[in-house]
C-alpha cells in the first residue's frame, strides 16, 4: 500500500476542515471529530510460524484445521516477508521479493531468498525493509526509529516478552540497534542502559542450562550483558557496568531495574501484586523456556538429534517446572506496562517456534505453538478486563516460515502440497519438513481492536492461493502514522 495514499485522504479531509471553518467563521466551529488512535498496542509474533504451523496445531489440539481465537479476529490477511538484502552464498545481495506465480508453480521457489528475523523484526519494528543481521538498522547501517522508541516519545511505556533470550533478533529489533545479530552482549548493553523500556523478560540466565538445572560457575553472560552487568542487576544498582541507567519517569531521575528470576515473582507480577515501574524478568534457564530442554545440543543449523517419537501434550506435561510459562509472563509485563495512563506498546515473542522448526521437531514445534496461542488467549482475556478493543489494537502473526512444512509431496504434481491432511485430535499431523531454514512463504496475519480495519486498507496485494497479504513493513507504517 502507498502510504501517501493514506496521508494525502488524511489531509484532503484536514483541509476540507479548515475550509469548512473558514466558511462558518471563528464564531461558531463546527463539531470537531475526534481522531480514535490506540491507547495501547500488541504485537504478538509467532516466530517461523507459517498456516500449517498453525494447521498442524489445530490438528493436534482439536482434530481442525481451525480452533484458535486469533483465527477468528476481523482482520484476517497473509504478510510477506522478504527483506531488502538476503544471502546468496556468502554475500548480501538485493532481494527479489516474492512472487506468487513463482510460489506456486515451483515448489524450490521458496527455499531461497527468505529474510532472517532480524531483517523482519526490524520491518515489523520499524516499518522499513533491511538486510538480514540487521537490528533496527537501515541497509547503510544507520540506525531507525521502533515502536517501543515512538511510544515512549508519546509518554507511554514499552516492553519485550520472548520465550528465548531477550537479546535474540526478534526482541532485540524492538529495542535495539545493531550491525549485527550476533552482537549479543552489544545488543543486551543496549537494552538495559540505553533503552527506556519498562519490560524485558525472557531467557538468557547465566547459571542455568537447558533443563533449568543451577550451574556452579556461569555460562555465558553475553545474553544479559555481562557479568559486571549481571551483578548490578542483582544489586538493585541504577548503574550497569559504570554506566547509568534511563529516566523512564521524566523526572530526571535514573530508574533501576527490579530484577525477577523466581516463578513465584513472575506470577505475582501476573497476579497483579506489588508491581514495579521497571521489570526485567530472567527466567532460570539458558536459551529457552521448554523447547531445548534434554538437546541442550542446539544450533540452527546441526539438527538436535531426538531418538524417541515425542508428544507435545507429554512435553507439556513434563515441561520444566521451574520458569514461568510465556502466557504467565505476558500478564505480567501488561500489568506492569497498564501502570502509565498514558498507554503501552507491548512485543509478546514465541521465539523457539522456529527452534523447533529448524530441527524440524515436529511434537515441540506444536508444543511451542500451544504455549504461543495460550499466551494470545491470556492476552485476549486481559484486554476484555482492564481494558477494551475500542482503545486496544492487538496483532498477532509470524515474522517468517521455518521448516516449509507442506503435505507429503515427493514431487507427484497431483498432490495438493499446500493443505496438510486431515489427522484426528491427539495424534501428530501428517507433515513433510523441506527445509531445516526458513523460508520466503507468506504469513498468516490476524489483527482486533482499534484501527485494526486500516489494516485491510493496506492489503492490496493478491495471492493465487492466500488471497489478500500486506507487506511486513505496513503495521508499522500504520503505527508511526496513528502515533506521529
Ligand atoms: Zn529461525
Amino acid at each position: 500500500m502507498n502510504i501517501y495514499i493514506f496521508l494525502k485522504t488524511r489531509f484532503t479531509l484536514i483541509s476540507l476542515l479548515i475550509l469548512a471553518n473558514l466558511a462558518i467563521g471563528i464564531a461558531q466551529p463546527p463539531p470537531r471529530k475526534v481522531q480514535k488512535v490506540p491507547k495501547n498496542v500488541i504485537i504478538m509474533i509467532s516466530d517461523g510460524c507459517g498456516i500449517n504451523h498453525i494447521r498442524a496445531t489445530n490438528l493436534y489440539q482439536f482434530g481442525q484445521y481451525s480452533g484458535q481465537k486469533y483465527e477468528s479476529f476481523p482482520v484476517k490477511l497473509f504478510m510477506s516477508t522478504y527483506p531488502a538484502k538476503s544471502e546468496v552464498g556468502n554475500l548480501l545481495m538485493y532481494s527479489r521479493g516474492y512472487s506468487t506465480y513463482n510460489a506456486w508453480n515451483d515448489f524450490k521457489y521458496v527455499l531461497s531468498d527468505f529474510t532472517c528475523s532480524a531483517a523482519s523484526g526490524t520491518a515489523l519494528a520499524t516499518g522499513e525493509k533491511t538486510y538480514n543481521g540487521a537490528i533496527g538498522v537501515d541497509i547503510n547501517g544507520s540506525p531507525l526509529k521502533n515502536l517501543s522508541e515512538l511510544a515512549i516519545e508519546k509518554n507511554k511505556s514499552a516492553g519485550v516478552v520472548t520465550s528465548v533470550q531477550i537479546s535474540h533478533a526478534t526482541p532485540a529489533t524492538f529495542v535495539a540497534h545493531n550491525k549485527s545479530r550476533n552482537k549479543y552482549s552489544e545488543i543486551a548493553k543496549n537494552m538495559l542502559i540505553n533503552s527506556k523500556l519498562s519490560v524485558i523478560m525472557g531467557c538468557g540466565h547465566p547459571y542455568y542450562d537447558n533443563n533449568g538445572k543451577e550451574l556452579s560457575k556461569a555460562n555465558t553472560f553475553n545474553y544479559i550483558g555481562d557479568s559486571l552487568i549481571w551483578n548490578d542487576l542483582l544489586n538493585n544498582s541504577t548503574t550497569l557496568n559504570g554506566k547509568q541507567v534511563q529516566d523512564i519517569s521524566f523526572d530526571g531521575i535514573p530508574d533501576k531495574w527490579n530484577l525477577i528470576q523466581d516463578k513465584n515473582d513472575f506470577i505475582a507480577l501476573a497476579n497483579g501484586e506489588n508491581l514495579p515501574d521497571r521489570v526485567i524478568g530472567i527466567a532460570k534457564v539458558a536459551q529457552t523456556l521448554q523447547q531445548e530442554k534434554d538437546l541442550n545440543t542446539y544450533n540452527y543449523y546441526l539438527n538436535s538429534k531426538i531418538t524417541k517419537s515425542e508428544d507435545p501434550n507429554e512435553l507439556i506435561k513434563n515441561r520444566i517446572s521451574s520458569v514461568p510459562d510465556l502466557d504467565i509472563m505476558a500478564e505480567g509485563a501488561l500489568n506492569v506496562l497498564n501502570k502509565n495512563p498514558n498507554g503501552f506498546f507491548l512485543m509478546i515473542e514465541g521465539g523457539a517456534i522456529d527452534w523447533a522448526a529448524h530441527s524440524n521437531q515436529t511434537a515441540r514445534m506444536i508444543a511451542e505453538e500451544i504455549y504461543f496461542n495460550n499466551a494470545v488467549d491470556k492476552v485476549i482475556e486481559w484486554i476484555e478486563q482492564n481494558s477494551s478493543w475500542e482503545e486496544t489494537l492487538l496483532i498477532v502473526t509470524a515474522d517468517h516460515e521455518t521448516g516449509y512444512i507442506t503435505a507429503p509431496y515427493n514431487g507427484n504434481e497431483n498432490i495438493d502440497w499446500e493443505l496438510i491432511p486431515q489427522s484426528p485430535k491427539g495424534t501428530l499431523p501428517n507433515i513433510q519438513w523441506n527445509s531445516m531454514d526458513h523460508t520466503n512463504s507468506l504469513v498468516p496475519f490476524f489483527a482486533k481492536g482499534i484501527c485494526s480495519e486500516y489494516l485491510n486498507f493496506f492489503a492490496d496485494e493478491i495471492d493465487i492461493k492466500r488471497g489478500k497479504y500486506i507487506n511486513n513493513t505496513e503495521p508499522a507504517q500504520l503505527l508511526f502514522l496513528l502515533w506521529r
